[in-house]
């Protein structure tokens, strides 16, 4: 996982049957490819779960079961996106604790295969450099002025995906400007100052990979 901003990325999203990512399947999933900060490319496609659709998941996305009538199941699916995004970094909004683990257990399950690309996570870094606010999508696309209209739909969210990650990076940079976050010389990932037993400190925020620490 990366807390940094790069250029070129694919910011995906998925909509599924439900918020169990054991048992629960994916009914759409959508990418957009960004190079040098400027959208390049989009790949989406409903996906077909092969069972009815519950209540519970249409009402928030509004994907409903003739919706995927004919739509490739997940496997076709999963393997265009692949193919898609490559060996680019993925980001996302929640993508660690949900839509990747979706990816993971799927990749295997079809094909016994690691997906090893590096991810950024824009909750985690929302979390991070603007606390103190609420990191739902929709807050955090808001604050940094992006529409948040057809929200809960793979494509839309990607879009506001692309705004706060891309309005992250501004934070960053003035952060780093203002010289409250330094980079880390480790890994490269940000430092903030934190508090600790013995007073103030620099610590790396990509700890507990990255245990970099120094004096305040
Ligand atoms: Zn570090």
């Amino acid at each position: 996982m990366i807390y940094t901003y790069v250029p070129d990325y694919v910011v995906f999203d998925l909509e599924t049957t439900g918020l169990n990512c054991k048992t629960d399947d994916v009914i759409e999933i959508s990418a957009i490819k960004v190079m040098g900060g400027k959208p390049a490319g989009e790949f989406s496609t409903l996906v077909n779960p092969g069972y009815h659709i519950p209540y519970q998941a249409s009402s928030v996305n509004g994907i409903l079961d003739d919706m995927v009538q004919g739509c490739p199941d997940f496997r076709e699916a999963l393997d265009g996106f692949l193919e898609f995004a490559g060996d680019m970094v993925l980001v996302g909004h929640n993508i660690k604790s949900f839509d990747l683990k979706f990816l993971y257990r799927d990749a295997m399950k079809f094909w016994g295969k690691k997906i090893a690309n590096e991810y950024a996570d824009t909750v985690i870094m929302s979390r991070i450099y603007l606390p103190g606010m609420s990191h739902t999508l929709s807050s955090m696309a808001e604050h940094f002025g992006a529409s948040t209209e057809g929200a809960h739909r793979a494509l839309a969210d990607c879009k506001m995906t692309y705004y706060v990650y891309e309005g992250l990076k501004d934070v960053m940079d003035k952060r780093l400007a203002y010289g409250d976050v330094k980079c880390c010389p480790k890994c490269g990932s940000p430092l903030m100052k934190r508090n600790g037993k013995f007073g103030e400190f620099w610590g790396c925020v990509g700890y507990p990979a990255c245990r970099y620490t120094e004096r305040a």
